[in-house]
């Protein structure tokens, strides 16, 4: 939790996040602009809380009632959350118990998860006000009315849209621990001009652009404050690549100074554009830094034109392939299962297609239908039913019944633990090895997968040693592979994965981290050190999740 204290708050600003490392730009959006659009009281008069989803509802409660504390006479108590798909479930809950407690708080909404369909939800109902869109210059407004008056008439506020310039920037609310802990947010740019139907900024038909020297300003000051692990959340990082180039010299400039030790850029990049001004900086950059969010979604042109998605296939091949060959980017990209007009087989070809080019991490997403998106158009003609509860997943669609969309979930999951995490990287390629001559990595993991869940029946809690366990079984038994040999993978695998506990495969092995009392050599704690950098950089990825899903749908 983080905490900003004013003299006598009466407004805070919450949020549940998924993870402690998560921490609000919106929030802190609103906080920097309750001043220019509201006033200096209304500004001083304002905190910031935010909460993990772990928390339990009657602490949050504690705490938002204790922040604003009992209210005067007459005085107006407002609390404006933050609502995304990962946290709508709770905040209805939560404010459910605050009003029981103090029916008197005003409740107000925001987010992309209350931007649309607001009349079919229950946190809308049980909420005094919801802002839809931007909340920066709205909800101050609303803050004001709601304390001086005249009071709102509408129940649902559109929130303005002002050119950009109008816009406080937020990064001042991060506290010096969010800096030295959490994911910084930033943003060079808002909204895309694409139209991907899945999508929630398809919504927005443009991108808008921050003026870059006070936000390179901005960038520079955190970076002087400690700041190292930052998250671009622009949907298109490479749109304006004038602004991309200024951006990736300024962290250039950042390397060549004393001092950059641990830093993380992280951004979203379009895979199908990617000119030589880019390249030339990317190739600068050492290992380590420099990470890359790249949606391809679905390799099938059908269902790329179904979905309005535009994307140059062979362009994108070409790309990846450069950015895996000429520099140290690291590249988490993204494929959604259940698209409209995808079929288990060409869901497959793609997932080979991009597994061949080599990236670190393949993301298995299934569609999600967002609250607002156009994807809905489809609904009827390929016949997309979707989880009626967040986050909304596709069940099933004209071309995957129930039981391929299950069984592709399972194997997502198991993916996501065995490869993604990067903890098998000499015993994986066994396991994607084609088994016949029609078979291809992507049913030879599936074989896997099915395999784990005849075992397990599961796909949450298992051990590291559980998996190193099912992988020597599927090797040895079903692909019949000499123990001896995949022992020899496992074991290098589990050396340089840093695991601590035993697996029964290598029960007489010599196992250092195991507790059994031996000692490494030094050039296996150097393995198994940059492992846990590797796999510290790896998660970086992983853990920034929580907007790309909210957005995306996948
Ligand atoms: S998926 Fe990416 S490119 Fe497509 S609309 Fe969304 S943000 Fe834009």
């Amino acid at each position: 939790m983080s905490y900003t204290e004013p003299s006598r708050p009466s407004i805070v600003l919450c949020s549940l996040n998924a993870k402690y490392i998560h921490a609000s730009l919106g929030l802190r959006y609103l906080m920097a602009n309750m001043a220019r659009h509201g006033s200096t009281d209304l500004a001083d008069r304002t905190a910031l809380l935010e909460f993990t989803l772990a928390k339990p509802l009657p602490d949050m409660v504690s705490q938002l009632l204790g922040t604003l504390g009992e209210p005067l006479h007459g005085q107006v108590q407002i609390i404006g959350f933050g609502v995304y798909i990962w946290n709508v479930v709770q905040t209805t809950a939560l404010i459910r118990l605050l009003k029981t407690q103090r029916p008197s708080l005003k409740i107000v909404l925001g987010g992309p998860e209350v931007s649309h369909e607001t009349d079919q939800q229950e946190i809308v109902q049980i909420s005094d006000h919801v802002i839809t869109g931007w909340g920066d210059v709205s909800f101050p407004k609303l803050c004001m009315q709601l304390i001086d008056g005249p009071q709102p008439l509408m129940k649902v506020i559109q929130g303005e849209q002002p050119p950009l310039d109008q816009i406080e920037l937020p990064y001042q609310y991060f506290s010096d621990a969010d800096l030295a802990n959490r994911l910084l947010y930033v943003e060079a740019s808002r909204g895309c001009p694409f139209k991907c139907e899945f999508c929630l900024s398809s919504l927005d038909k443009t991108a808008w652009a921050f003026e870059l020297a006070p936000f390179l300003n901005e960038l520079q000051t955190l970076y002087h404050r400690g700041a190292r692990n930052f998250k671009f959340v622009d949907r298109t990082f490479n749109l304006k690549i004038e602004a991309s180039v200024q951006i990736l010299q300024f962290f250039l400039n950042r390397l060549a100074e004393p001092d950059a030790d641990g830093l993380l850029v992280h951004f979203e990049v379009i895979p199908d554009h990617l000119p030589d001004k880019l390249k030339v900086l990317i190739a600068q950059y050492p290992p380590g830094v420099l990470q890359f969010e790249v949606g391809i979604q679905s390799f099938n042109e059908t269902v790329q034109k179904l979905i309005s998605r535009r994307q140059d296939n062979v362009q994108t091949e070409a790309n990846l392939r450069w950015l895996i060959n000429e520099s140290n980017a690291h590249l988490h990209t993204d494929l959604i299962f259940g698209l409209p007009g995808e079929t288990l087989d060409s869901f497959a070809a793609g997932f080979d297609r991009l597994l061949a080019i080599g990236p670190q991490e393949i993301q298995l997403g299934i569609l999600k239908r967002l609250r607002g998106t156009p994807i809905v158009r489809h609904t009827t003609s390929f016949e997309m039913i979707y989880d009626d509860q967040p986050p909304y997943v596709v069940r099933q669609t004209k071309d995957l019944d129930a039981e391929t969309l299950q069984r592709f979930t399972r194997m997502a999951k198991y993916w996501d633990l065995v490869a993604n995490s990067g903890r098998f990287k000499l015993s994986l390629p066994c396991l994607l090895k084609p088994t016949s001559p029609q078979n291809s990595p992507f049913w030879s993991f599936m074989g896997f997968a099915d395999e784990l869940w005849q075992r397990f029946a599961k796909t949450h809690g298992l051990t590291p040693e559980n998996l190193v366990d099912a992988v020597f079984l599927c090797l040895t038994e079903s692909r019949g592979m000499p123990a001896e040999e995949v022992k020899a993978l496992l074991l290098q695998d589990y050396l340089t994965s840093g695991a601590r506990g035993r697996p029964r495969c290598l029960a007489n092995e010599r196992l250092p981290l195991g507790g059994d009392g031996s000692k490494l050599k030094s050039a296996e704690v150097a393995l198994v050190t940059a492992q846990k950098l590797r796999v510290r950089q790896d998660r970086h990825v992983s853990q920034s999740d929580e907007l790309t899903f909210d957005r995306n749908g996948k």
